[in-house]
This record gives structure tokens, C-alpha cells and sequence, in this order.
């Protein structure tokens, strides 16, 4: 794959492309091309529109985790968050730059993009999203 094909894919996973159903209005992430709710009620013909994640959402729930999986050279402890999306759906992913004390339920965040690890034979850098804590500008430390 050349360079500027790999940029083109990874921008478009920066993206968070999902996509909309038209009838129920549900978000989906990663996108699909039919809506299993609708499909429920025969609805299904209806045509799913691309949307875009804002990238913004709060925890709604979430997990520290102490032990680094194989292949990711995360610091630990780090938080893994469920994560409710504005638009809906929930995403799972690591919550960066926060103390595991300080995190909380309801805790707005914004979706990022950070590097997951390196591929040490191939020298290829896999990126994926994560989530930053959106912090108030009022708030005092
Ligand atoms: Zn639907």
C-alpha cells in the first residue's frame, strides 16, 4: 500500500464515519448498511445515511486496568471506558492523560487519536482513537 493510500484510509478512520437510519434516526459504529431495528419491522429498504461522530461523549462506564495486553505497550494502570457517543452509540476505548482517581461516571470526553503501537518488523504505526477527559475551564485543581 502506498504512503498517501495508507494516510487516505487512516484519515478516514480519524473520521469516526458512522452512519444514520433514516427511518429511526439510530446512529451506528461502525457504520452498517441496514438497520437491525428496522429490519425487525420490515422497514429494512430504507437506505442508511453516512454521518459523522462528533467525537464528543461522556463515560458511562468504565474499567482500570492494571495489567498491559500483549502487543500494547500502554502504561499502566490505565483507564478503559465505555463510552456514550452525542449521537448515540457507545464506543469502548482508553481514557489518556487522566488518573485513574479522577475519573468518574458522566465525565464529558472527546474522542482523539493516538498512536496503539508499533509494528517492530514492518516499522508500521497503527493508530486508533482514544479518549481525552474534556475538562472545564472553570474547574480549579
Ligand atoms: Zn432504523
Amino acid at each position: 500500500m502506498s504512503v498517501a493510500r495508507f494516510w487516505r484510509e487512516t484519515l478516514r478512520r480519524y473520521n469516526l464515519g458512522a452512519s444514520k437510519c433514516p427511518e429511526c434516526q439510530t446512529v451506528f459504529f461502525p457504520p452498517r448498511s441496514v438497520c437491525p431495528q428496522c429490519t425487525v419491522h420490515r422497514k429494512s429498504m430504507t437506505k442508511m445515511e453516512p454521518c459523522q461522530l462528533s467525537g464528543k461523549g461522556e463515560i458511562f462506564s468504565y474499567t482500570t486496568v492494571y495489567e498491559a495486553a500483549d502487543g500494547f505497550e500502554m502504561q499502566v494502570p490505565y483507564v478503559l471506558a465505555l463510552v456514550k457517543m452525542a449521537e448515540g452509540p457507545v464506543l469502548t476505548g482508553q481514557v489518556v492523560d487522566v488518573d485513574p482517581k479522577e475519573v468518574h461516571e458522566g465525565m464529558p470526553v472527546k474522542a482523539t487519536f493516538r498512536k496503539l503501537r508499533e509494528d517492530g518488523d514492518s516499522g508500521v504505526i497503527h493508530y486508533g482513537y482514544k479518549f481525552a477527559i474534556v475538562r472545564s475551564p472553570t474547574a480549579s485543581k
